[in-house]
């Protein structure tokens, strides 16, 4: 019964989360949080691995990485995080390179023996070669970032496989999150404040959500309870914004991931967490050792460990969306899909599927922080 509910909220990822504990905590309202599965915490979710007790992110790799103070201090309130550096090689023609492009990257493609100076004389003159002055796609842009022999190495397979679109038809930005580096230092994230938090991502969405204000109802579907819904209750969806509109202008571009599971008989598979696949050949992009998440963690067993292959495919309505694709034709209908959106004074829509943005944790957790501000609490 929702009779008298004055807030509802549609997703149990970190956009939830957080308006839930800031309806609880500062306005201190009664809220209601539902998801269709069986957790809470979204893609986000880790959990022990019942056969080895290893902690795995369930949706694949979470490095939480932010410069935002504010967030920063925020998400600390619910967990500590330990001093993990995300570092990630990538596999091209039988060997290992280090991602993203840094001096040996650079070196051992074209087997040279560059000073950081040199790489990036070297790789201007590389860009410059293919004389695009105002790269208007991912692939123009990465080629006048790195010039074309990177480019074709790490960037095209890869790129297609995880997106299964033309790298011509996809929008520059995706390519501009991979910083590119004439030095040897290879962390992943050049972030301020970086870690995976020490009890996992598990307990950090209990702890946020735990609070005599807040019910959480896993496996429960907004479109089935919708009618149910009283009129004057605020409605905090954080799914699929073409789906809560009934597609009416078009299904929304994403993709889905498909992880293989395998408990293999060692203590360490590939030395790292992660490990990229840039050849087209390879039909997974990726796959994750999740026991190098937590090198603090005394009681992993030394004989087996956990690894993810990770598949990407085109998403059907049925299953869960993971990327954006975000065409020119995909801008233009989520444009529609936000402007109705905009026309409903009791819904708020957020999060990476709610407004159809490749958001990070940190950024989703910041809008959701702005969100509730400028557009809870200030309509009160
Ligand atoms: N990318 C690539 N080769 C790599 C890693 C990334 O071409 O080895 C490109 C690819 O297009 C990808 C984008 O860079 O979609 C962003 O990668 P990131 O690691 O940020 O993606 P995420 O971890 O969010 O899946």
């Amino acid at each position: 019964n929702l009779n008298g509910l004055p807030y509802l909220i549609v997703g149990a990822g970190f956009f939830g989360a957080v308006m839930a504990e800031r309806i609880a905590n500062d306005l201190g309202q009664r809220v209601l949080v539902i998801d269709k599965r069986d957790h809470i915490g979204g893609n986000s979710y880790s959990a022990l691995d019942p056969m080895t007790g290893i902690e795995c992110h369930c949706y694949g790799s979470h490095i939480f990485h932010t410069s935002n103070r504010n967030v920063w201090e925020y998400i600390s309130h619910f967990t500590g995080f330990n001093s993990y550096r995300h570092k990630v090689l990538t596999r091209y023609q039988g060997r290992t390179f280090i991602m993203p492009i840094n001096l040996s990257t650079i070196n051992s493609l074209y087997n040279l023996d560059l000073s950081p100076e040199e790489a990036a004389r070297f790789i201007k003159e590389e860009a410059a070669r293919e004389g695009i002055a105002a790269p208007a796609n991912l692939e123009e842009k990465a080629i006048s970032l790195i010039g074309r022999p990177l480019y074709e190495a790490f960037i095209r397979g890869y790129t297609i496989k995880q997106w299964q679109t033309d790298p011509r038809d996809l929008p520059e930005s995706i390519i501009t999150r991979l910083p590119v580096r004439c030095g040897h230092h290879y962390d992943y994230f050049d972030d301020r404040w970086q870690g995976i938090p020490w009890d996992g991502y598990g307990a950090l969405f209990e702890r946020m959500v735990t609070h005599p204000l807040i019910e959480v109802r896993l496996q429960t579907d907004y479109f089935a309870i919708r009618d149910q819904v009283p009129e004057a209750c605020k409605v905090i969806y954080t799914g699929p914004i073409d789906r809560f509109f009934d597609y009416r202008y078009g299904v929304l571009g994403w993709r889905t991931l498909r992880f293989e599971l395998e408990v293999v008989q060692t203590g360490d598979f590939q030395g790292t967490t992660v490990v990229n696949y840039a050849d087209s050949e390879t039909p997974y992009t990726r796959i994750h050792e999740f026991r190098h998440y937590h090198p603090e963690r005394t009681g992993y067993p030394t004989d087996r460990s956990v690894i993810y292959r990770e598949y990407s495919l085109s998403c059907g309505r049925e299953d869960d969306p993971y990327y954006p694709i975000n065409t020119a034709q995909d801008r233009e209908k989520y444009e529609l899909y936000r402007r109705d959106g905009e026309l409903l004074p009791n819904v708020l829509f957020g999060a990476r599927l709610g407004t159809y943005r490749y958001l990070d944790m940190d950024k989703v957790i910041e809008q959701a922080l702005e969100l509730y501000e400028n557009r809870v609490k200030a309509r009160l």
